[in-house]
């Protein structure tokens, strides 16, 4: 196997060291509430993608010592239906955290379901109250994968003052949130997205460069300062032809081989930012449950 110059930055490890770091505070919130901390996952449709990572979810929640409390909804499931059970839960004092799997059937308007949950329990931090905390200077629920990718940052590269950040795509689950934060470290921050004119001169520039675009190995090595740190927010499924017809890989949206012998840090695809978004999730969780019911809690 071909050796990498680039530190490869293990998002697996440092989710799993996060993970246990939560257990003793969601400890102290039990010892105070008197129950664990909960969180209701509402799936609508049978996308196996989404089972897959619904299931995931579950099962760190209840690893980390808190309650999970998954609502399976059939894909002909009605706005109407959605948006009660999302009242119900809302109004259901032993609900923390209300999280709606995304993609949504067609017929169900994403914007209608994630306004509908108390910002208190948006753990996904897509509410547009919690959007506006975070533009403003005053987060609490900041969706989980950008914040994902700063704990990688700020672990790796300690002080991100000054560093000129990179971000390629502009989504507001991903890009936007991400700018945010990193303005909050004092980064100089760039975003740029599908209509940009001559994205590599910019990209070149970057101490730091996150791409969230979905185009597997869109980032070649010319696209990169020598030593800059890379983090690949990317999932894509690709054919794997080595393991023969109907056999998938999952691969990034940056081409690992050629870049990780430029880079000074990467993170690889899987095993990235991928844990890192589901440690976020429980984060946000125990966070939503002491601030509900006045715990006062210290996370990273
Ligand atoms: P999105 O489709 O909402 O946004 C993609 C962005 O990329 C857009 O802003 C678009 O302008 C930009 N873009 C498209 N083509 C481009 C090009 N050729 N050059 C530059 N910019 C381009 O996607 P998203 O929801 O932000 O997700 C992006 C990727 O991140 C996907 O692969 C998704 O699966 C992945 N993702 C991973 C996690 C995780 O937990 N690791 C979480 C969320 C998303």
């Amino acid at each position: 196997m071909k050796t990498t110059k680039a530190k490869i930055i293990d998002g697996k490890a440092f989710s799993h060291q996060l993970n246990q770091s939560l257990i003793p505070i969601v400890k102290k919130v039990i010892g105070e509430i008197g129950r664990p901390p909960a969180l209701a996952v509402i799936l609508v449709g049978e996308d196996s993608a989404s089972q897959i990572y619904v299931h995931n979810k579950a099962k760190r929640t209840q690893e980390a010592g808190m309650k999970s409390v998954e609502h399976r909804l059939s894909s002909e499931t009605s706005e109407k239906t959605l948006l009660d059970l999302v009242t119900a839960l809302n109004e259901d004092n032993e609900i923390d955290g209300i999280l709606v799997q995304l993609p949504l059937p067609k017929h169900i308007n994403e914007h209608s379901v994630i306004q509908a949950i108390n910002p208190e329990k948006d753990v996904d931090g897509f509410h547009i109250v919690n959007a506006g905390k975070l533009a403003t200077g005053r987060s609490e629920l900041v969706p989980c994968t950008p914040l994902g990718c700063l704990l990688l940052l700020r672990d790796t590269l300690g002080d991100l003052s000054g560093l000129h950040a990179v971000i390629i795509g502009r989504s507001n689950i991903v890009g936007k949130p991400l700018a945010q934060l990193l303005l909050a470290e004092n980064t100089t921050v760039t975003i740029v997205h599908s209509k940009t004119k001559n994205i590599s001169e910019i990209t070149t520039q970057a101490d730091i460069l996150i791409v969230a675009v979905g185009q597997s190995e869109l980032v070649k090595s010319d696209w990169i300062k020598p030593g800059a740190c890379i983090i690949d927010v990317g999932i894509n499924r690709i054919a794997d032809l080595e393991k023969g017809k109907g056999k998938y890989r999952l691969v990034g949206d940056v081409d690992f081989l050629e870049v990780a012998q430029k880079a000074q840090f990467i993170t690889p695809v899987p095993g990235g930012v991928g844990p890192m978004t589901i440690s976020c999730l429980l984060r946000n969780t125990v966070a939503a449950a002491a601030k509900r019911n006045g715990v006062e809690i210290k996370l990273k």
